[in-house]
């Protein structure tokens, strides 16, 4: 499986990303002999061979369809065995447009967890990029050495068990950009500022979800001379979207008006709101015109960490050459 080149016809022992009506996908990996069963029925692997991905199968029923995707990382974190936390697709987006990643970026992350993030940012700086991983849970280490081999990504990533708050990373004077998901990220910083290309402007974000943490890793930030220091939290906001009718200012007046009558001889709530302005009624008027609005709910909920950036700032010739 390659999760940078796409092909078309789905083979045996292939990956696929399978929807069945509105619930949540799944992971099938392909096997003739193998059929996937839910509520909707049985769904054999056999007929899945040889079709396009994007296309869809029917249950032996044919009382529903089964849509077959090709493996992105963006599906990839919506299904991965998880094995830590992972970082999902809005704080994914948004930390690799602050981080700048790009084809050919150069990049540090700690710790690998479950690859989610990896498997963006390999597809980001592919194909001449590189990611260095570091992850110091052994087997974890091991899952997502032969996940990033399986999904073609060999090449890209380099992931090395290690402790990286006591033993450092290994790598100086190499990368553009830094993400650290530790307990403990401002541990990493001194040793991750050695590894930035020394001569280039660098971003690093970590990614902590108490404010108690943002805090100390703000400090250590500070201490260690970055500059631009920002903190985010991404949230994601559902827009309620409907028309309401505007009114001219007469109609309105008038439905003041018709409201106050209506008050005054206790005319029911309900019948108040089905109301239809009255000077529009008598003079034949059509509905006033709509407007599109959006409302969002009052509370934003779904934190999974806050973001802190900064700015690392390459030394400048002047102090290299100082004695
Ligand atoms: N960002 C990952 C993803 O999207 O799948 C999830 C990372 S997970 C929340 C944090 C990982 O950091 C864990 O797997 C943990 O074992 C690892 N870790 C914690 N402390 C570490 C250290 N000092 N050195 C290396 N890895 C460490």
């Amino acid at each position: 499986m390659d999760f940078i080149n796409y092909k078309k016809y789905i083979e045996e022992n292939d990956l696929v990303i399978a929807f069945v009506k509105r619930e949540p996908p799944f992971l099938l990996k392909v096997d003739s002999k193998a059929s996937y069963n839910n509520k909707f029925g049985n769904f054999k692997h056999s007929n899945i061979i040889g079709k396009e991905y994007g296309s869809r199968i029917p249950s032996h029923n044919q009382k529903a369809y089964m849509y077959l995707l090709y493996p992105t990382p963006e599906l990839w974190t919506m299904v991965l065995p998880h094995r830590t936390q992972i970082l999902y697709m809005p704080d994914i987006a948004f930390i690799t447009t602050v981080l700048d990643l790009k084809p050919g970026s150069i990049v540090l992350e700690s710790g690998t967890g479950s690859g989610s993030f990896s498997h963006s940012i390999a597809r980001t700086i592919a194909p001449h990029g590189h990611l260095y991983t570091y992850e110091f849970h052994e087997e974890r280490a091991k899952f997502a050495r032969q996940e990033f081999s399986d999904h073609g990504l060999g090449n890209i990533i380099s992931i090395e068990c290690r402790d990286v708050c006591k033993n450092g990373f290994n790598i100086e004077n190499c990368v553009n950009a830094v993400f650290l998901d530790l307990p403990a990220p401002w541990e990493a910083i001194a040793s991750a500022k050695a590894a930035f290309k020394q001569n280039q402007i660098g971003k690093i974000c970590c990614f902590s979800p108490c404010l108690e943490q943002v805090q100390r890793t703000c400090v250590v930030l500070n201490e260690a001379g970055f500059s631009e220091i920002q903190m985010f939290e991404c949230l994601v906001r559902t827009h309620d979207v409907h028309t309401i009718p505007v009114y001219t200012i007469s109609d309105a007046v008038a439905k003041l008006k018709v409201q106050q009558a209506k008050k005054r001889k206790r005319v029911s709530d309900d019948e108040d709101r089905e109301m239809v302005p009255e000077q529009s009624k008598q003079e034949g008027k059509s509905d006033p015109p709509n407007l599109y609005v959006s409302r969002t709910t009052r509370e934003t909920k779904g934190h999974t960490s806050y973001l802190t950036f900064a700015t690392f700032l390459p030394v400048l010739n002047e102090e290299l050459d100082a004695p």
